[in-house]
């Protein structure tokens, strides 16, 4: 028994993830999440190569695949719905463009909460308001008023990430933003939508609109993306997020005016600029940071849930092996991580390149796109999907997986 304290803030997937392997390694784990409950939404997640086997480990295969959101594959529409290409979910051995598992995000959350929620406390409502680091251990000062100590702190507090603010510095910093602007939200399923993804993508703007299913026949979750240099809404402004879509959108056929209809009565809505994060460090001291807080990949690269994932793995483990020292678990984490993080960081870019050269912007230069080498690519996906050692911290402490059970409680 370590009794070694750990505050995690954000309980999405790299918060609940990380909670789920501290306390496997024996520590007492906090998480404090500043929405008042978990936050539904999102579009649907993919698991593919080594993060399927971090699922496995967690014990939460099944849960997981109970979850799923059974869709058959994608195919891609010109303006009148004609079907130009298709992909199938048992593509490339499960791991395509369209994983064999794929779990909408609040879905994903929900499982992970469910799995941890009896060995974990759980501060909803509440964020981080200060913190001083000692040599001993972190003082925090909660928004809600409480002050606590805690051997260790990691932000796994999104892309817009405030203890990385307060630690590292102002976000501009590490925020590259890509160019694009992504958007997703739940409408009637008045599109006859199956088990089919379906996208549009207009080759003159290089905006798209698309439909996928969610599990629920009555319901299908739309996606819209449209080409954007700048990008200054708040990301807590909803409304004003909404109207920007409303603007950028206008005119984009195919479904796209039946999908902007129901802005205003969706439950649920995000958006948010494509951008990844890239810093020297993910820790400094005794806070470190982790999923979109640290290394943010962007939802282009298809694998910010993977990295999530696997770093929550590798993260506890390289503490929990080190003693829970911070400098050397840390150390071993971004030793570990960081190629793999790489990859996925340029498949992200690659793949936000390819839809401008379908855009505005393309030809602009005088000169054809060049031919993408295809080799390289796969060579690049592979590097992605499974290009990183997971070890099996035999000898560190590890009291094992629960049932996995989906439950049903709510916070
Ligand atoms: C509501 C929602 C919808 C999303 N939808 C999509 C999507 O459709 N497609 C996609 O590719 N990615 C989406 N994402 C991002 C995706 O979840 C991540 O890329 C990936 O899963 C890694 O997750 P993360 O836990 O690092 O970050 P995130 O999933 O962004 O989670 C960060 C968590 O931290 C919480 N938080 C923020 N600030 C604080 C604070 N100061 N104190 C405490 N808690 C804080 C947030 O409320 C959130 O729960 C969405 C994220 C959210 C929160």
């Amino acid at each position: 028994m370590s009794g070694t304290t750990v505050l995690v803030a954000g309980a999405s997937i790299a918060g609940l993830a990380l909670a789920h392997w501290l306390r496997r390694r024996g520590a007492e784990v906090t998480v404090v999440e500043r929405a008042p409950g978990l936050r539904p939404g999102g579009q649907a997640v993919d698991a593919r190569g080594v993060t399927k086997e971090v699922i496995r480990r967690m014990g939460l295969d099944a849960a997981v695949r109970a979850a799923c959101t059974d869709t058959a594959g994608a195919y891609t529409v010109d303006v009148d719905g004609n079907v130009l290409e298709t992909y199938r979910a048992d593509d490339d051995g499960g791991d395509g463009y369209i994983s064999d598992i794929e779990i909408l995000r609040g879905d994903f959350s929900r499982v992970l909460y469910d799995d941890t929620r009896d060995g974990v406390e759980y501060l909803f409502g509440d964020r981080i308001a200060e913190l001083t680091q000692e040599t001993d251990g972190v003082d925090v000062v909660f928004a809600g008023g409480d002050r606590r100590r805690f051997d260790l702190v990691i932000g796994a507090d999104g892309l817009h990430s405030a203890l990385r603010g307060m630690v590292f510095g102002p976000r501009e910093q590490f925020l590259r933003h890509l160019g694009l602007v992504l958007a997703f939200y739940s409408v009637p399923n008045e599109f006859e939508v199956d088990r089919w993804l379906i996208d549009y993508q207009d080759p003159e703007t290089g905006r798209s609109a698309g439909l996928r299913p969610v599990g629920d026949p009555a319901r299908v979750m739309a996606m819209l993306s449209f080409p954007a240099a700048e990008f200054d809404v708040d990301h807590r402004d909803v409304d004003a997020q909404k109207a920007l879509l409303r603007e950028r959108m206008a005119g984009l056929g195919w479904e796209t005016p039946r999908i902007l209809a129901h802005l205003d009565d969706t439950p649920d809505f995000y958006l948010d600029q494509v951008a990844q994060v890239v810093m020297d460090r993910w820790s400094s001291g005794r806070v470190g940071l982790l999923g979109d807080a640290a290394f943010s990949s962007s939802p282009m690269s298809g694998q910010g849930t993977g990295l999530a994932l696997v770093g929550a793995y590798l993260l506890a483990g390289e503490l929990a092996a080190a003693g829970w020292d911070p400098e050397t678990g840390f150390a071993g984490y971004e030793r570990r991580m960081r190629a793999f993080v790489e990859a996925n960081q340029e498949i992200g870019r690659v793949h936000v390149d390819s839809l401008a050269a379908t855009g505005p912007d393309a030809g602009s230069s005088g000169e054809p796109a060049p031919e993408p080498d295809m080799e390289a690519l796969m060579a690049l996906a592979d590097r992605a999907i499974n290009g990183i050692e997971l070890p099996d911290y035999a000898g560190v402490p590890d009291s094992g997986a629960t049932a996995g059970h989906v439950g049903t409680g709510r916070p």
